[in-house]
């Protein structure tokens, strides 16, 4: 399994209670990743090469692509790979995040369009994008920006005037309320992760009327997506069933 998602630590849970041998994958991006019940790796595989490599070295019969759905190079690398292994793939998915009525949400394809979208005036923006993409945003260099990283930074970050707050996910909206309202956040830049240890953020910015940019997920080859861990049960049971 390949993991990396609240998604894919539930997954694990209920592969090493079912018994099934697996073995959980990081890319290892975080300094301290959450401790998994099942025997794990973490690095990157090599590319589609390196992925086809592990997947016959350890003679995989499954994979399961749990990471996140911004994920999108692993995630390719899992079909290319499965494809030429002849290894079946499933994805375990959370469901895209739909406007409500009391939204305002700019859709937007990628970081690039979300830097076009904000303003040019100077605004507070609590950028919720992770670390990874944030140099795009130095060509607005007017904007106060509030980020919320998972680990402290280890260099300095590209952006001049910026303020970092560390926490790792579940949020609530209070708290994220709280966090707005003491930035004095006039504008939300977040990607459209889906589920709910993220959504806090919409919620919270819901109710007090501000602008979110969202950013939609990258566009991927057809796979067998699901979004529930009892589905990927099912799979693995009704392929051991047809001796898959
Ligand atoms: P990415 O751009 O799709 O992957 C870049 C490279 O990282 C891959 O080509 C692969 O290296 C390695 N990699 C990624 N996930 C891996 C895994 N689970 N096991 C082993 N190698 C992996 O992915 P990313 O955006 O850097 O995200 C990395 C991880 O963080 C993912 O597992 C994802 O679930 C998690 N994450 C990402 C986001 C996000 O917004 N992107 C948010 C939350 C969590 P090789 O080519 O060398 O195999």
């Amino acid at each position: 399994m390949l993991g990396g998602t609240t998604e894919a630590s539930a997954m694990a849970t209920a592969l090493h209670a079912a018994g099934v041998q697996a073995e959980f994958s990081y890319a290892g991006r975080t300094a301290a990743p959450v401790t998994q019940p099942l025997p794990t790796r973490i690095g990157g595989f090599g590319g589609v090469d390196g992925l086809v490599e592990y997947i016959r070295a350890h003679a995989i019969s499954h994979v399961i692509d749990a990471t996140h759905p911004f994920a999108a190079q692993i995630s390719r690398n899992a079909i290319a790979a499965c494809n030429a292994t002849q290894v079946p793939l499933i994805v375990l998915q959370r469901a895209a995040w739909i406007a409500g009525a009391q939204d305002r949400w700019v859709h937007v394809a990628d970081t690039l369009a979300a830097v076009a979208a904000l303003p040019d005036a100077p605004a507070r923006v609590f950028l919720a994008i992770g670390k990874q993409t944030l140099e795009p945003f130095t060509v607005k260099p007017q904007h106060h920006y509030l980020l919320r990283l998972v680990d402290v930074p280890e260099g300095p970050l590209p952006l001049p005037d910026c303020a970092v707050v560390i926490a790792r996910g579940p949020f609530t909206e209070a708290g994220d309320t709280d966090l707005m309202t003491e930035h004095g956040i006039t504008h939300i830049v977040a990607k459209n992760s889906g589920g709910t240890g993220a959504q806090a953020k919409l919620a919270a910015a819901r109710a007090r009327h501000l602008p979110v940019i969202l950013i939609e997920r990258p566009a991927l080859p057809p796979r067998q997506i699901v979004h529930e861990v009892t589905q990927v049960m099912e799979w693995l049971h009704q392929s051991a069933r047809l001796g898959v």
